[in-house]
């Protein structure tokens, strides 16, 4: 074979692959391939270490099978190897992921563009996928704007419309409006569905004014069925465009049409708008999004981290999730650096070094353990007295060795708590559960501690108790 198909093949395999695989995946594992070995039935791939080898092999083994069979049909047999001479410059068979994955996309986008321009002057963005409900979190602070979402997706055009949905940045505004335009786009197919930011509306406008083509502008938009635009404060203070999109909106909205934006301030202070648009937005259906709860913080944690395929220790989730309560990015952008920090350097996440990382990013500053320390209990007392309410016994039953099964596990977790996490003696210990040697104490201990790795229910009220209680 000569080297321009060898280049060739291993190119589309690799771009093969970029198309199967999320683009986060792609761009974390897929560093260098290259080329070691091909004959008719057979392919040799070649990785720069083991450790990225049987990453790849391991997680991307099926779509790495596809693309390979998408180039060379007759391949039966995929060989992973660690290529000692993939950071040789002469070689010439090896692909530089990043830089092949870009080249695709700029192609790809541009390609996108002029597809949905249609010569009109209007760009549209394009929805993004990875945007779904199925992978939104719901919870208190985002059921309003997801459910509203939701109905409208369900039933456009006359559910909630228009829908307008506001609060601060990076709380999943964009992912919720993405979503809702991704879910009308598989259910009703013959309805057209764009995605704008305002931004990107501004454009449009002011190109449509340079080329006189402002009526098509509209015409287009008429023949819209679902708008979607993202991030209206961007038109704040642009008078002009203010003026065509309330044209535009009424256009629509008289036709039936459904909109939905999102902006990020309450209509009631955006000073600088047109008091028309104003007026329009105020009368709109409105759902709000505010910070995410606890729950909600270490839900979207779990689901973030189970789309990158990356396990993240349950103590290790909820320590993030209870120390940081900005926006949902910083979740995501710790994530990250943990996953970094486990490619890079073979460090798996703890408590003690996300900790660390966390306060070295100051995400935290001082507040890390404020929270806990505030109501820290500081006697047995207090300790036996929270455990008999949360678990609902008396406190007689907790500390006497009664052996009645549903006392066992209250009793046990008092036991953990006092030695864990106030650093009791397993004698002092002892001396407060009557009726217990130091043994059975001890015994007691590493039961829960068994029980708590097959049970996360009793491990997540352990934390709730130890939350209350500041320990
Ligand atoms: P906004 O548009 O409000 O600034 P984004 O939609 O861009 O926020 O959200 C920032 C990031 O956080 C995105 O990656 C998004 O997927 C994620 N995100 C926000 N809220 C949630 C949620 N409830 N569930 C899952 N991911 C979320
Ligand atoms: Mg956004």
């Amino acid at each position: 074979m000569d080297k321009a198909s060898e280049v060739l093949i291993i190119k589309n395999i690799i771009k093969e692959v970029s198309q199967k695989i999320r683009k986060q995946d792609f761009l974390t594992y897929f560093k260098k391939v290259s080329l070691v070995n091909i004959s008719d039935t057979s392919i040799s791939l070649g990785f720069i270490s083991s450790f990225a080898k049987d990453n790849i092999s391991h997680k991307f083994s099926n779509e790495i099978k596809e693309a390979v069979k998408i180039v060379v049909p007759t391949i039966e047999n995929i060989v992973y190897i660690v290529d000692s001479e993939i950071d040789n410059p002469s070689n010439y068979k090896v692909i530089d992921c990043i830089k092949e994955y870009k080249d695709i996309h700029t192609k790809k986008r541009r390609e996108e563009i002029e597809e949905n321009n249609n010569n009109d002057g209007i760009e549209i963005k394009v929805i993004n996928e990875k945007y779904r409900f199925d992978n939104f979190i719901v919870g208190p602070s985002n059921q309003l704007a997801s459910a509203a979402c939701e109905a409208v997706a369900r039933k456009p055009w006359n559910a909630y419309n228009p829908l307008y949905i506001y609060w601060d940045v990076w709380l999943g505004k964009t992912h919720l409006l993405q979503a809702t335009g991704n879910a009308i786009k598989s259910r009703f197919k013959d309805k057209k569905v764009i995605y704008t930011t305002a931004d990107k509306f501004t454009t449009d406008y002011v190109n449509s004014i340079k080329n006189k083509t402002t009526d098509k502008l509209r015409e287009k938009y008429r023949n819209i069925d679902v708008i979607v635009i993202d991030d209206v404060q961007f038109i704040a203070w642009r008078k002009q465009t203010q003026e065509e999109l309330y044209n535009i909106f009424n256009i629509m909205y008289e036709s039936n049409k459904q909109i939905i934006l999102s902006w990020d301030r309450p209509a009631r202070e955006l000073t600088e708008l047109e008091p028309r648009l104003r007026s329009r937005f105020e009368w709109w259906i409105i759902v709000d999004i505010w910070e995410p709860d606890y729950e909600t913080r270490l839900a979207i944690l779990q689901e973030k981290a189970r789309a990158k395929e990356f396990i993240i220790p349950q103590e290790v989730a909820e320590f993030i999730a209870y120390n940081t309560w900005a926006n949902v990015r910083e979740l995501e952008w710790i994530l990250n650096q943990i996953i970094a920090e486990y490619e890079l350097h073979n460090t798996p996440p703890t408590i003690d070094n996300v900790a660390s990382r966390m306060n070295k990013l100051s995400i935290t500053d001082n507040i890390l353990w404020n929270r806990r320390i505030k109501n820290k209990i500081k006697t047995y007392e207090e300790l036996v007295e929270a455990v008999s309410i949360h678990f609902w016994i008396n406190k007689k039953d907790l500390l006497w060795d009664d052996r009645r099964k549903e006392n066992m596990i209250p009793r046990q977790v008092a036991m953990y708590l006092l030695k864990n996490n106030m650093n009791y003696t397993f004698e002092r210990i002892w001396n407060i559960f009557s009726g217990r040697n130091h043994s059975a104490v001890l015994y007691s201990c590493k039961k829960l501690e068994t029980i708590i790795k097959k049970n996360q229910n009793l491990f997540y009220e352990i934390n709730v108790l130890r939350d209350k209680l500041g320990i």
